[in-house]
């Protein structure tokens, strides 16, 4: 892919914009882009470089993210919003063309490093409920402030803030084992990288055991997780980030949106959408923290789809489709039929939230309800019903200390705005 119309290939020490930016080492990667650490002697901090391919689509799609972004920057001048900040931008001539390049604040690790981490096995959910309200003040933001739509929010797509200065400290920012000098060590081969390692085979061998949508329900309800890592000590601040999909509310371009299994139903039966499709991403998003996996996994299987398996994880779930949503899209017809049933699947085991959290996770009851309580209104297939993100932090699971402290809601309450805000 380093090639013509492609990525820039980067060596340590490279300079950019003028000499103003050295790098340092690769931080990630995407299908449009590389990101890279790299050192501002302007302001002697640490910064994201992500500069991207150079063929004319994505300089074009570059120039719309870093539209979105200096809008989230304008609007928020305090920096609060738990939403990543662009510093700057530029183009940089290199051998493959021009590359459109921004500079973002530098962050941690992704959620979805987190997840893999602590080895799949979901967190405390005082940690998620942390980290829910990030997300949300930054959702809140984007839709009611900005009227813009994420439309692919993730746990990849949420990166834990770096709070410690990679030069003072070089033990670790969020998770990642940062060089001891700025110029070095460019493998960067972390421990959470060798856990990676391990953790892929695994799961390949667990993906391997339960093939078949009918038997995976079955199948998974297995042991409960044991040999959670300590997090403690790990700050569950974070930010949005990765505006490359993203755009106004009043001004969509995509009809197909979202990650696969992050992806609301609205969107896959094409009946229109809005801000409510990140809301639905999100429940997504924090069920996976709480418990390691995914929600929604769907896989094609014999005589269906992976969109009409997906339909019936859902329904699994949450229960039958009313039939009017189910058949009031413009790809109804390929799922359902005239009363509002699946056309290839046609026995759903149903499973709702809060048992499939009590038998499958070993919540404790108590908790497990007070989850689901949290998550099933944003998971209405009608998206005009789910809470805003507005709405969401008002919730009272947001504000629960211990598990069956529900005293001083009230008081709680007041203080949450202040508390739900990323800095
Ligand atoms: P793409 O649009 O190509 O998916 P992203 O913006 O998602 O690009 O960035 C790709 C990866 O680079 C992320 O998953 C993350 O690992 C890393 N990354 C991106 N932005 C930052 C940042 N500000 N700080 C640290 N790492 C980042
Ligand atoms: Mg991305």
């Amino acid at each position: 892919a380093y090639r013509k119309g492609g990525y820039h290939a980067v060596r340590i020490g490279d300079q950019f914009a003028g000499g103003r930016y050295i790098a340092q080492r690769k931080l990630g990667w995407g299908q449009f882009s590389t990101v890279w650490l790299a050192y501002d002697t302007r302001t002697s901090n640490y910064v994201a470089l992500k500069i991207q391919k150079s063929a004319l689509q994505f300089a074009q799609a570059a120039l719309h993210e870093i539209e979105l972004l200096q809008a989230a920057a304008d609007g928020d001048p305090e920096n609060t919003k738990c939403v990543i900040r662009l510093i700057d931008d530029f183009k940089h001539a290199g051998p493959n063309g021009q590359h459109l390049c921004m500079v973002l604040e530098f962050l941690g690790d992704s959620l979805l490093r987190l997840i893999k981490y602590n080895r799949y096995k979901g967190m405390e959910l005082s940690k998620v409920r942390e980290i829910c309200k990030c997300i949300l003040t930054g959702l809140d933001y984007l839709h009611r402030e900005l009227g813009m739509i994420h439309s692919d929010l993730k746990p990849e797509n949420i990166l834990l803030c770096s709070t410690i200065d990679p030069a003072k400290d070089p033990i670790r920012s969020g998770l990642t084992p940062i060089l001891e000098k700025p110029e070095g060590n460019q493998n960067g081969t972390s421990t959470m990288n060798l856990i990676e390692k391990k953790l892929k085979r695994r799961a390949k061998k667990a993906a391997a055991k339960i093939s078949g949508r009918r038997v995976s329900i079955v199948g998974l309800s297995e042991t409960p997780k044991k040999n959670k890592r300590n997090l403690d000590g790990i700050d569950m601040r974070c930010k949005v980030v990765d505006f490359g999909n993203g755009c106004w509310a009043d001004n969509k371009f995509a009809e197909e949106i979202q990650t696969r299994q992050y992806r609301a139903p609205e969107v896959i039966l094409q009946s229109g959408y809005s801000y409510s499709v990140d809301m639905w991403s999100f429940a997504c998003t924090a069920f996976e923290l709480a418990t390691g996996d995914m929600l929604f996994a769907p896989k094609e299987g014999n005589g269906y789809g992976e969109d009409e398996d997906h339909l019936a994880l859902m329904m699994e779930l949450l229960g039958k489709m009313p039939r009017k949503i189910a058949i009031g899209g413009a790809r109804s017809k390929d799922y359902f039929d005239r009363h509002g049933d699946l056309k290839r699947i046609r026995r759903l085991k149903y499973w709702p939230l809060d048992r499939l959290l009590i038998d499958k996770y070993k919540l404790p009851e108590a908790e497990a309800r007070e989850f689901a309580d949290f998550l099933c209104p944003i998971m209405d297939f009608a998206p005009e019903k789910r809470p805003t993100a507005q709405q969401c932090l008002q919730h009272p699971w947001l504000n629960l200390r211990t598990q069956n402290n529900e005293d001083d809601i009230e008081g709680q309450m007041s203080n949450m705005q202040i508390k739900g805000s990323c800095s």
